[in-house]
């Protein structure tokens, strides 16, 4: 099974895509992930992009997906969070692959401003936290592996609104497109889950 996962910036599409990869056995391929652990000489370019919350090229982030969706672990289906992100990429992505089912987790504006703002991710393991909802057990220590917690550039404010706002004139277009449901991202990361899980 192929499933995609919208969502602004902070609805928690990436919890539960990881939560929902794991139960059903799909490689979860976050594009937001995949374009941070570049490295080398690319780094750079894709950093430029990324930190003031543009989106990376489209020829590029297609290439870099294809290369993942070639994977061993995605031929049992996968689910994409964070692709595809405008209609380029979407008619890509059909002539490639099919999709069985989308999901958008939808939140308001000031709930996605609010949970970024909060967020803090680990400089080695990549573990997430929010300084409200999921504080570390030691201030701006990851409780996984100690290391310390940062921002993420493009979770402070500019780069948060920039974000949203490609969200909603490029990748909110795609909804109609997939003909996808719409799941309430203000419940429970429990009650979220039980949501999609029924239309699974
Ligand atoms: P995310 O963690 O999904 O919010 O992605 C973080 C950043 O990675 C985005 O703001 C973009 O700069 C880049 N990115 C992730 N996915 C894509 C995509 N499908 N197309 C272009 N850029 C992307």
């Amino acid at each position: 099974m192929n499933i995609i996962f919208f969502g602004p910036q902070g609805s928690g599409k990436g919890t539960q895509a990881k939560i929902i990869a794991k139960e059903l056995q799909l490689a979860h391929i976050s594009t937001g992930d995949l374009v941070r652990s570049t490295k080398g000489e690319l780094k750079k370019e894709i950093d430029s992009y990324i930190n003031k919350g543009n989106l990376v090229p489209d020829e590029l982030m297609i290439r870099i997906l294809k290369e993942r969706l070639s994977h061993e672990d995605c031929k049992n289906g996968f689910i994409l969070d964070g692709f595809p992100r405008n209609l380029v990429q979407a008619r890509e992505l059909d002539k490639i692959t099919k999709i069985d089912k989308t999901f958008e987790i939808s939140i308001p504006d000031d709930e996605s401003i609010k949970r970024l703002s909060a967020r803090l991710s680990c400089k080695n393991c990549g573990s997430v936290f929010n300084t409200i909802t999921n504080p570390p057990k030691q201030k701006d220590k990851c409780d996984s592996c100690q290391s310390e917690l940062f921002q993420r550039e493009d979770d402070k404010p500019k780069a948060i609104e920039k974000r949203l706002e490609i969200y909603k004139e490029q990748t909110s277009k795609l909804l109609k497109h997939y003909n996808s449901i719409k799941i309430n991202g203000l419940q429970s990361i429990e009650l979220v889950k039980k949501d999609i899980e029924e239309f699974i």
